[in-house]
């Protein structure tokens, strides 16, 4: 028989067992369905901390390997944000193969559903690209293990103004560490998307006083931004801006060899997944350039804090109390990268890991 074959987050060619293995993933899960054309991939990285929680991606893959590799990378990050974020949560993600526009149905989803709910709780879904929250909705008609529901259905509704403080908290955290004060008032800040996030953060920043710049390619956007007294910027200027924080909350991979060598900013701290291009190159290459980083799954947890208490029954003011501590978080892990001469994100990693090993130690005892 041969092998089946994906690809490591480099693009390195494994055979699938191999390539779960060099990630350590537990399992993965193949949904198909004839009748609706459901095929689906969930990717469970790592329960040690509870059930793998991740959002259902749908996206018009052009390999299944594509779906595959997709869903491994994202579920290792999950596993990582969760446990740096002190949740008793795994890491987990699902794919599903198709194009959104065309193939969703309600069928498929409450089909999705099912399997979900085969896997007993192990796996608990949510939104993700492609998906709404009225999938979701589908979804919970065949599983409760679903969250990220509207308020009307019990749930925590939008996520964005809980993930905006975190991030809020993670920059005042990190001007702690650059300027050994953390008060924003007076710092120049340059927003990049001001979009859900993005304008929440902008809120908060305005009330203390920081001086705001911003970009966004939705014109509307940018006009509303006016009213926390943002100054708008063009594109690309953004990055040449001589400002104190730089706070990328639009697109992934805005930090990359070029962007990085132009950066006048003392602080990098914003709320966009995937910030660094390549981790292996870029986490080392700002630091180099004396920048603090806060490595964007542990500024932006507030998103998930906000799903997880939904999980435990939703209440928005524990959420808030518990994202606060990304304050904390963030001065550990600069404290953490400077005492072993690491980059943030790799520090971030470490600390994600010495929580999963320290709770693997406490359940090894009956
Ligand atoms: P959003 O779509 O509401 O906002 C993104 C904004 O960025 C939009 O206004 C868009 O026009 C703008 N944008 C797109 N391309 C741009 C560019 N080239 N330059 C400038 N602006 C550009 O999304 P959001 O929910 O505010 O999320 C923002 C980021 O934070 C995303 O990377 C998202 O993955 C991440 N994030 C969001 C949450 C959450 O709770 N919403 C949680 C964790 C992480």
């Amino acid at each position: 028989m041969a092998d089946v074959q994906t690809q490591n987050a480099s693009g390195t060619v494994y055979d699938l067992f191999a390539g779960l293995e060099s990630t350590d993933h537990e399992q993965i899960v193949f949904c198909q369905d004839n009748h609706t054309g459901l095929k689906a991939i969930i990717a469970i990285h790592n329960t040690v901390l509870g059930p793998g929680l991740g959002g259902t991606r749908m996206w018009t893959y052009a390999h299944e390997k594509d779906a595959i590799r997709d869903a491994m990378r994202l579920s290792r990050g999950m596993t990582y944000k969760a446990s740096v974020a002190g949740l008793n949560l795994g890491g987990a993600k699902a794919v599903i193969i198709g194009d959104p526009s065309k193939h969703k149905s309600e069928a498929l989803m409450r089909k999705f559903g099912r399997f979900v709910e085969n896997l007993s709780g192990k796996y608990i879904t949510a939104e993700d690209v492609g998906t709404t929250t009225r999938d979701m909705e589908y979804v919970k008609m065949e599983t409760d293990h679903v969250v990220g529901l509207p308020e009307s259905m019990g749930g925590g509704g939008d996520p964005s103004p809980v993930t905006a403080y975190g991030t809020y908290m993670g920059m005042k955290a990190s001007a702690k560490a650059a300027w050994g004060n953390d008060s924003l008032e007076g710092k120049a800040v340059a927003v990049m998307g001001v979009g859900k996030v993005g304008m929440h953060l902008l809120e908060l920043l305005h009330k203390e006083g920081a001086r705001l710049y911003v970009s966004d390619i939705n014109e509307s956007n940018l006009k509303a931004a006016g009213h926390y007294g943002a100054i708008p910027v063009s594109g690309d200027d953004m990055i040449d801006l001589d400002v104190d924080i730089f706070a990328p909350c639009a697109l992934g991979a805005i930090l990359n060899t070029d962007t990085i060598s132009r950066l006048k900013c003392q602080i990098v701290a914003g709320a966009a997944n995937n910030q660094l291009e390549d981790e292996t190159v870029h986490g080392d290459m700002i630091k180099s350039r004396g920048i603090y980083y806060a490595p964007d799954f542990v500024i932006n947890a507030g998103g998930l804090i906000n799903v997880y208490s939904e999980y435990t029954g939703y209440v928005r003011e524990r959420a808030m109390a518990q994202t606060e501590n990304i304050y904390n978080t963030i001065l550990d892990i600069y404290n953490l990268a400077a005492e072993k001469h690491i980059n943030t994100q790799l520090a971030a990693i470490q600390l994600a890991e010495k929580r999963i090993h320290d709770m693997m130690r406490v359940h090894s005892t009956y």
